[in-house]
């Protein structure tokens, strides 16, 4: 039985030190201790009498590894990536408030002492079973468990989760298919279940959203925000000098200037960086706190376009800060970006901070064309007049993120062999000839099945399956947010049979099976039907003119999009 623990001291005794981003982790770990504590008591109390396995994790923070080549740590003070630290210390300490008995490693040989690999012996296999339930890592972690544990790795790998900033579509992450169809790249190919990446932000529902936190404040603290706020002070968003570099930006920023002053957080040794207009005021990198204090006083967060995707926005966001950022036309992706160039994924990223665009949006978040100069500045003039009250999604709370952790912890499971499906001597709802555990109700084009003596406990639970055909060249990421759904990998071998096309009134001239992280899907032009062969290509993502795909949809809770309502 795991039980919360809220004292965080042996969680930072074991984090360890000598390094910039261990001591920037900690920092925060022990800055955020008392919103952990109560966000612990609130899901307990939710929570009273759920059983809660305690479970053997260990976390490998294979980026921060010397044998990785650490290039983060050296630029913690110097305004490098910290979003990345900022997650790796949240994932830590939900883990250890959850109460389970948690192991970290930030080097191959800690990796090795926990795994039990001899020392001085390169690639050996374990040899008996692994003394964990959840290993947490990330791509170079990952790469240097398959160095160290050679073949063993392919026989544990489903207890592996990897955190993954940016997520890995299934077409990328299967190797066959991959070699194949064009998406190699440096990082795919490992043949784990989409649901075993983890991402910052809900990219993609093939992957798992695990998020971070952000720091969330008592009524005092808004009631002061409210009153100190400065309306006409704006902070830019990029803490590097190459971030400032954007074309066109002495236009836009001429413009804000009009109306605001202009404060910057950007890092510099002796001299002002010569990429920082003169009427900026540039505070120079701040520690957290000191960002904080600044993101209350001002009006507007404005962002130039990079970094893609951070923390910073939403922690200016949960300050009462309007977020104002460029929208990009066309979209930024893997295809025309070098930021994205390699990454597994197609996504199409429409903003800076496209999680900011679609599930926070107006008033807190403006989204315009930034060479557009009369947008720009009606946008800014819109920005003077409004007031904002300062906004957290459930999802980036501490009590939201220990809920979602602990929904997956106790839930996913990646090991235990699937059972099939359709089940033996069951009848299809559809067909109509027997009384069957499953009850079908026509809602127009929508489908719910709500099983009633079915002794198979998916996770998400079948209640929750909408079945749904994508239109063509429509993804089933974009048919069902268009019902307002979302697409759940996890639920696709439910409706990978033949029954779902007649369900939807799909007149199948040919049944196939094959490969193809389109399927299943019907060919409009041939009337074919197209089953998935393998179950680790089922995949939200996708489209193609040629196909509507079946999707399989859920509800998700308010402000916790990875759970669906009957998910806890
Ligand atoms: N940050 C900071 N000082 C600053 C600017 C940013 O401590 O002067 C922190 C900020 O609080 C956020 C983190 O840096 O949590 C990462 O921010 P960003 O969104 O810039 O993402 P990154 O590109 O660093 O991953």
């Amino acid at each position: 039985q795991a039980v919360f623990q809220s004292d965080v001291r042996t969680l930072l005794e074991q984090v360890g030190t000598g390094k910039e981003s261990l001591s920037f982790m900690k920092r925060r770990i022990r800055r955020l201790a008392a919103q952990w504590a109560s966000a612990a008591r609130r899901l307990d109390d939710k929570l009273r009498n759920h059983w809660r396995e305690q479970k053997r994790i260990l976390v490998h923070v294979g980026f921060l590894t010397e044998e990785s080549g650490d290039v983060f740590s050296p630029k913690v003070l110097k305004g490098g990536p910290l979003g990345e630290m900022v997650q790796w210390a949240d994932i830590l300490t939900a883990l250890h408030v959850l109460g389970h008995d948690l192991k970290i490693s930030v080097s191959v040989k800690e990796l090795h002492g926990f795994l039990g690999v001899p020392p001085g012996r390169g690639s050996c296999p374990l040899t008996g079973p692994l003394p964990f339930d959840l290993i947490y890592t990330d791509y170079h972690g990952l790469q240097q468990m398959k160095q160290h544990m050679g073949l063993s790795l392919r026989k544990h790998k489903c207890h592996i989760r990897v955190i993954d900033t940016f997520g890995t579509e299934p077409a990328y992450n299967h190797e066959e298919y991959a070699t194949l169809h064009g998406y190699r790249t440096n990082w795919g190919y490992w043949n784990l279940h989409g649901q075993q990446y983890m991402t910052m932000f809900p990219h993609t529902p093939d992957n798992s959203f695990m998020g971070f936190v952000v720091e969330q404040l008592n009524e005092t603290e808004r009631q002061n925000i409210q009153r100190n706020k400065v309306n006409n002070m704006a902070v830019v968003y990029g803490k590097e000098a190459r971030m400032w570099k954007l074309k066109g930006k002495e236009r836009f920023l001429a413009i804000l200037h009009r109306y605001m002053e202009i404060h910057g957080t950007v890092y510099y040794e002796t001299q002002r960086p010569p990429e920082v207009p003169a009427f900026v005021k540039n505070h120079g990198l701040l520690p957290q706190q000191e960002l904080q204090q600044l993101l209350r006083k001002a009006k507007l967060f404005i962002g130039f376009g990079f970094p893609y995707e951070g923390p910073a926005p939403l922690e200016a966001i949960a300050s009462g800060c309007i977020f104002l950022q460029p929208k990009f036309d066309p979209p930024h992706s893997s295809l025309n970006h070098e930021f994205f160039r390699g990454k597994p994924t197609s996504r199409k990223v429409s903003s800076q901070h496209p999680y900011a665009e679609q599930y926070i949006g107006r008033p807190h978040v403006i989204t315009v064309d930034f060479n557009n100069s009369e947008e720009f500045d009606a946008a800014i003039r819109e920005i003077m007049k409004i007031n904002v009250e300062p906004f957290l999604p459930y999802e980036y709370t501490c009590e939201g993120m220990l809920e979602r952790v602990h929904a997956y912890i106790q839930n996913q499971d990646f090991c235990s062999p699937e059972a099939p499906f359709p089940p033996v001597n069951l009848s299809m709802p559809w067909l109509g000839s027997r009384p069957s555990p499953f009850i079908l109700l026509p809602n127009s084009s929508i489908l719910t099945w709500a099983p009633n003596a079915s002794s198979y406990t998916p996770w998400p639970p079948l209640s929750s399956l909408r079945l749904l055909a994508s239109l063509e060249d429509q993804s089933c990421v974009k048919a069902c947010q268009s019902a307002g759904l979302i697409c759940e990998p996890a639920l696709y071998r439910f409706i990978n049979i033949k029954e779902a096309f007649s369900a939807l009134d799909f007149q199948c001239e040919g049944l196939e099976s094959e490969m193809n992280h389109l399927f299943p899907a019907f060919s409009v032009e041939h009337a074919e039907c197209g089953l998935q062969q393998d179950p680790l290509l089922f995949s939200c993502a996708g489209s193609s003119a040629k196909y509507q795909r079946l999707c399989p949809c859920r509800d998700y809770r308010i402000g916790q999009v990875a759970l669906c309502s009957d998910c806890l």
